[in-house]
């Protein structure tokens, strides 16, 4: 019986079977990476042929203007001898190949930078170990962020807090609970809710935020936004980041799963499709500023690359460009900064982290 479903499927159920409905954030935290079946452990997700495309895999311009973009910091940091340029989730390391390659005209910069990358997944990280021998630069890989050395610190992050488990809780007559997944009598994963309500929950809510019955509020743990906005103070630096989400915390499920570049059911092949959620820019904030940090934006991700000067980028890029190339820049810019069809320019967003002393990071002028 066990073995008419994939192995992490047989696990899933087994915890249901012996210990209760699962708490959807436990039920993603196993599917994204479970140490021996994880979606992140066993899969090379990105690109044409996995399944979802991110933007530094659309086009160079993206991790070149965040590349001038942590330049720019740098300065304002005072220009530190040794910088540690961290990358959370580096995926294929297609960001910060742009990144490095655009920081040659800043040959201070460049001559100062160690690389840290983040990254969780073997298979990624082989991937990303592929490309640094000819970079002339140090690099470094860690599992989480805490383990990076303590020193001048630029962080950057592209759908990386998305792929971090959410908690749901679903508004009740008696109050909020616990958002669970439950075998049903056809033997399907399904979706329900935690008998008792979560004591006290309406107190961790946000300030004013009314939710309907039915409706479901998702949070996540503040671990890693804490650990930013700790970095980022101690080290008088910054950190970007830039994701899906929304700007206010608000009621929703935003649950979903990707496969092959389309959507499907999050209950259905656990740990062979990916899962992720919006990001709650404002509990990103207000985390990261309780550690000192000074929040800015977040403003739309189109927004923020025309600031950083994507159009005159394509224009240069175009000038030089085979005319097969052409069309490729030009269908870059709109899927980066537009919002028809799968443009991600509004509903991707940028927030900065700084010290306070350091004033806004470029783009993030008022
Ligand atoms: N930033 C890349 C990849 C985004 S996909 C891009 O824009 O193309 C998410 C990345 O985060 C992957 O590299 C994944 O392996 C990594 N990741 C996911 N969960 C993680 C975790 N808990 N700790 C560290 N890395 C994680």
């Amino acid at each position: 019986m066990t073995n008419r479903y994939p192995p992490l499927e047989t696990e899933i159920r087994r915890r249901i079977t012996s210990g209760g409905p699962l708490p959807v954030m436990h039920y993603m935290t196993m599917c994204l990476t479970d140490p021996e079946h994880g979606y992140y452990l066993t899969n090379d997700p990105i690109g044409a042929a996995g399944d979802f495309t991110t933007a530094p895999e659309i086009s160079q311009m993206f991790g070149e203007l965040l590349g001038l973009w942590a330049g720019s910091v740098w300065r304002q940091m005072g220009s530190p001898a040794q910088l540690q340029l961290v990358e959370l989730g580096p995926g294929r390391g297609s960001m910060m190949q742009d990144a490095l390659r655009a920081a040659h005209v800043m040959p201070e910069f460049r001559a100062a930078i160690a690389v840290h990358f983040v990254e969780i997944s073997p298979l990624l990280e082989q991937r990303q170990r592929e490309f640094v021998d000819g970079i002339g630069l140090p690099f470094t890989w860690h599992k989480t962020l805490e383990e990076v050395p303590d020193g001048p610190t630029i962080i950057l992050a592209n759908e990386f807090f998305d792929a971090l488990p959410v908690h749901q809780a679903v508004m009740c007559a008696d109050g909020w609970h616990e958002r669970v997944i439950k075998i049903d009598e056809g033997q399907k994963l399904r979706f329900s809710i935690a008998r008792d309500p979560i004591p006290l929950f309406d107190q961790l809510l946000p300030r004013g935020m009314r939710a309907q019955i039915g409706e479901v509020f998702e949070w996540r743990a503040d671990q890693t936004a804490l650990e930013l906005g700790r970095r980022v103070k101690h080290s008088e630096g910054a950190a970007l980041v830039i994701d899906y989400g929304h700007a206010k915390s608000e009621a929703g499920d935003t649950l979903q799963a990707v496969s092959r570049h389309n959507y499907a059911d999050p209950l259905l092949l656990p740990g062979l499709v990916d899962l992720t959620a919006h990001v709650d820019f404002q509990a990103l904030a207000e985390a990261a500023e309780s550690m000192g940090a000074t929040a800015h934006g977040p403003i739309e991700q189109g927004e923020f690359l025309r600031r950083l000067g994507i159009e005159t980028r394509a224009v240069a890029l175009k000038s030089t460009a085979p005319p097969s190339k052409v069309m490729e820049v030009e269908r870059g810019l709109e899927r980066l900064t537009g919002d028809i069809g799968r443009g991600m320019g509004r509903l991707f967003k940028a927030m900065a982290l700084s010290h306070p002393k350091l004033g806004p990071p470029p783009g993030f002028e008022p």
